[in-house]
């Protein structure tokens, strides 16, 4: 198969920069966006040649299947610029692979490789400006698949867009969380649709949280749906158990999102001679290492945060609190991998990608 290069990419420049407008010190996640976007259209049993376009509104039939059977994936990963302003992406062909293992699933047309990775590389080019240098932040890259096609007939579309949008970010903190352990609801079913990155996925897990937040925590644990005793994730992020100096995390199941934070906190663990065990932690182990003192840190992990620290957890109406500890795995993890995304140490596992 051909490849595509950056030639094949048609290029429209916007008349009207905001760059200018924007406060690259006062950045919010995800609010802000570049001037530019990708987008591919699939039609006629193919993927066309992706474009660089002005960041604009799209136009939609009200019949589009999005809206009515929510054919919709998408992905989240980021690119970083050092002090040499080289720019850098972590994994990227993780992401590429995952959207397509989503895609799969959904009935979606899985994407070409290289209409992603060459794509995203002509778009960051474009968008270099916009990579903020700050420490922690950096530029959120989102890319998304929905069904364009039109009909109220329940069956996959036959048009769908890919497009690629970037948000400059600042460092995504959010404070220590409290978080419940959930026993009604469930994020996922086995058999589902829970290990890929489905837009329907995260709309069935807002009322479940709002309970949770009238309650007073910021996020939900989940378990697993058949009988709610194994701990599964944290909202929408991978999650780790730390008991006196092991760390633990489930493996990754067909409701058990793949996250590429997880992986690389795997990896860099062991390289830092951390002891890990990937198996299923239960609800009742959590409580009982709670009670005995064992259980010393709790955080999820995911692209956004890098790792968020969890400060305790409520379960059946009690609540558990996790000591501050004074050097922390979850501290220790995320500066690691955060100076290997910004190009501060080497990189042992080959990570990082040169735009
Ligand atoms: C995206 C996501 C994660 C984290 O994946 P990363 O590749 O680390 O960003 C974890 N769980 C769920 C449900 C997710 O959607």
């Amino acid at each position: 198969m051909a490849t595509l290069t950056k030639k094949d990419i048609k290029l429209t420049r916007t008349e009207t920069s905001k760059l200018s407008t924007v406060d690259f010190n006062n950045l919010a996640f995800g609010q802000v966006f570049s001037d530019h976007m990708l987008t591919c259209d699939y039609k006629d049993g193919k993927w066309q040649l992706p474009e660089i376009v002005p960041y604009s509104p799209i136009t939609l039939d009200p019949s589009a299947k999005i809206f009515h059977y929510g054919q919709s994936i998408f992905e989240g990963m980021k690119a970083y610029k050092d002090s040499n302003n080289d720019v850098f992406m972590f994994r990227p062909l993780e992401n590429v692979k995952r959207l397509n293992i989503s895609a799969k699933r959904l009935a979606i047309p899985e994407v070409p490789e290289d209409y992603f990775l060459e794509g995203l590389k002509a778009l960051l080019e474009v968008e270099k400006d916009w990579i903020p240098t700050n420490e922690g932040s950096s530029l959120y890259i989102r890319p998304f698949i929905f069904a364009s096609g039109k009909g109220f007939h329940a069956s996959p579309a036959d048009e769908y867009k890919f497009i690629i949008c970037t948000a400059p970010s600042g460092a995504y903190f959010s404070g220590k969380v409290n978080v419940l352990i959930e026993e009604t609801y469930s994020r996922s079913a086995n058999g589902g649709v829970g290990f890929a990155k489905a837009g329907g996925n995260y709309a069935g897990q807002f009322y479940p949280t709002q309970l949770a937040k009238a309650k007073g925590y910021q996020q939900v644990i989940w378990t697993d749906d058949t009988t709610h005793e194994f701990i599964e994730e944290a909202g929408a992020m991978n999650v780790f158990i730390r008991i006196n100096d092991t760390l633990l995390t489930s493996p990754v199941s067909d409701r058990i999102l793949d996250g590429i934070t997880r992986k690389s906190i795997l990896q860099l663990a062991e390289a830092e001679g951390i002891k890990t065990e990937v198996r299923k932690v239960k609800v009742s182990e959590l409580v009982e290492a709670s009670k005995n003192g064992s259980l010393k840190e709790m955080f999820g992990a995911g692209t956004a945060a890098v790792i968020s620290p969890i400060s305790g957890f409520g379960f059946r109406g009690e609540d558990f609190e996790i000591p501050e500890q004074d050097q922390s795995f979850a501290s220790q993890l995320k500066q690691r991998i955060i100076n290997i995304q910004t190009n501060k140490t080497e990189d042992p596992f080959g990570w990082r990608v040169k735009l």
